[in-house]
């Protein structure tokens, strides 16, 4: 008997337990299909790391797979015919557009007598499973992280030698095109793994001291490895034992756990408040507003450290978290924008870009989040770059314009002038727009809600 196995999340042959279940079955024809809907949301950086990671993917599959563009509710159940296929296998998604489109699918096989099966996750343990004693979700990341530590996770699967399919006459579309003008690492299950093992042999030791610096490689850069299934956090949990470094560690991927489990439980905070009366808050709109927006997308705000963010992300799709909360809390907190617009676009972007980690780190900054940062905490973007690339180098990595300004003074361009040359002015008064920030949270009454557990 043959089975499909539907790729998604999972770009990956080891450690994973849908792609075991297939093969258990006989015979497996991969398969990817192209959503119009994911395909026209994401930007070139994010484009080319899919179809790169495909290619890969495709390679060690010895050429096996399919590809298909259109609506999967259509297109599954169309190769499941074709290939008489009694199953489609996939890891759950458990992404709110993710997880009704499986819905739909899954109608559509039954009405055809197959069957859609989910097994596994892209979690150590899948959103939903850990509850608090009344069975209702956590809403603060710590006990999240005690019952979630305390539940444990399988160990990895076993490895699998798969029966590919060969079906001549189901006709693969070739990969799309993508802009070859982008700035990728190597992506990849290979990739993914050479990253582990070259971050636990040199930076591991000392993440906890490290993590804070996007001038230094102190982080793993394993997000969108991760956001690709190109490895499995079990693989990544396996390997740490209980040192200060891999305690911090093991929290990070904990992180993206809570979160995925706070958006299984409110999917509406994909684009809604998770405080709802953060909806009430005043915002910034109209001609000045997209202008301003505008600037901070393209790194031309005049703050050396979001702009040397937004350059990374433009060109790389990716950036530390530091100057991911640096540049988020600039756009809610000194622009007066709602936190859904920067999120659209990170989303757009980012080539780890994850709907829970994205949406609720959003959200965190906003302070409309879960163990959401205090109202007051306002990241100042000058003191900030200070503080966590103090020789300057992050910002002159970035923001060429700032290269003749010699360690930290790349920070603050205004008091040497004649050095940035064609370096924008400060688009804002971060000091009055801290003021005007804090009034519109009081209007809210947030001066005098309870203050978030902090971790
Ligand atoms: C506004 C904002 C938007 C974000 N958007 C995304 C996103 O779309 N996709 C994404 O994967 N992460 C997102 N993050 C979380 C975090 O910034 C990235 O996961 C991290 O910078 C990735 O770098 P790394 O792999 O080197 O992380 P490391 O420090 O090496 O951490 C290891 C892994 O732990 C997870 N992790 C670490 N920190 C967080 C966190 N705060 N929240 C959730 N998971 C975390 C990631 O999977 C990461 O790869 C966002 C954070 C903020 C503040």
């Amino acid at each position: 008997m043959s089975s499909i196995w539907w790729i998604r999340r999972d770009l990956r042959l080891q450690d994973n337990p849908a792609l075991g279940q297939a093969c258990a079955e006989g015979s497996v024809l991969p398969v990817f299909v192209f959503d119009p809907v994911i395909w026209g949301a994401a930007g070139p950086v994010r484009r080319a790391y899919l179809v790169n990671s495909l290619r890969s993917l495709n390679e060690a599959m010895g050429g096996h797979l399919i590809v298909r563009s259109g609506n999967p509710v259509d297109v599954i159940p169309d190769v499941a015919a074709h290939v008489s296929a009694q199953t489609v296998h996939i890891g759950a998604d458990f992404g709110p557009y993710g997880s009704a489109r499986d819905l739909r699918v899954e109608t559509a096989l039954t009405n055809q007598a197959r069957s859609l099966i989910r097994t596994g996750s892209p979690y150590a343990v899948a959103p939903g499973r850990v509850t608090k004693s009344d069975g209702t979700p956590y809403r603060v990341y710590t006990p999240f992280f005690r019952a979630w530590s305390e539940h444990g996770w399988r160990s990895p699967a076993a490895d699998v030698t798969p029966d590919w399919l060969a079906a001549p006459s189901l006709i693969s579309e070739p990969l799309p095109e993508v802009s070859e003008a982008v700035h990728l690492p190597e992506v990849g299950e290979a990739a993914a793994h050479w990253r582990w093992h070259e971050f636990a042999q040199t930076a591991l030791a000392s993440y906890d001291e490290g993590r804070n610096r996007p001038d230094l490689a102190g982080t793993s850069m394993l997000s969108a490895h991760l956001r690709w299934g190109e490895i499995h956090p079990r693989t990544l949990l396996a390997d740490l034992n209980d040192s200060p470094a891999h305690v911090v560690f093991r929290k990070e991927i904990a992180w993206r756990e809570f979160y995925a489990d706070v958006l299984h439980h409110a999917p509406a905070t994909a684009r809604t408040w998770l405080n709802p009366k953060f909806e009430h808050m005043e915002y910034e709109s109209g001609p000045q507003a997209d202008e301003q927006f505008d600037a901070w997308t393209q790194g031309r705000t005049g703050y050396p450290f979001v702009d040397a963010g937004m350059r990374q992300l433009l060109n790389e799709g990716w950036m530390h978290n530091r100057v991911r909360m640096v540049t988020a809390s600039f756009l809610v907190k000194d622009l007066h924008l709602p936190w859904q617009r920067g999120a659209a676009w990170f989303m757009k972007m980012l080539r780890d870009g994850d709907i829970a980690s994205n949406q609720h780190g959003w959200q965190w900054v906003a302070g409309s989040g879960t163990d959401a940062s205090p109202y007051f905490r306002i990241f100042n973007p000058v003191t900030q770059g200070l503080r966590f690339d103090p020789d300057g180098d992050y910002v002159r990595r970035y923001v060429p314009e700032l290269g003749a300004l010699p360690g930290k003074s790349a920070h603050e361009p205004w008091d040497h002038p004649g050095l940035a040359v064609d370096y924008p002015g400060r688009i804002v008064d971060h000091a009055q727009e801290r003021d005007e920030s804090l009034r519109r949270y009081s209007a809210i009454g947030e001066d005098k809600a309870p203050l978030p557990k902090s971790d």
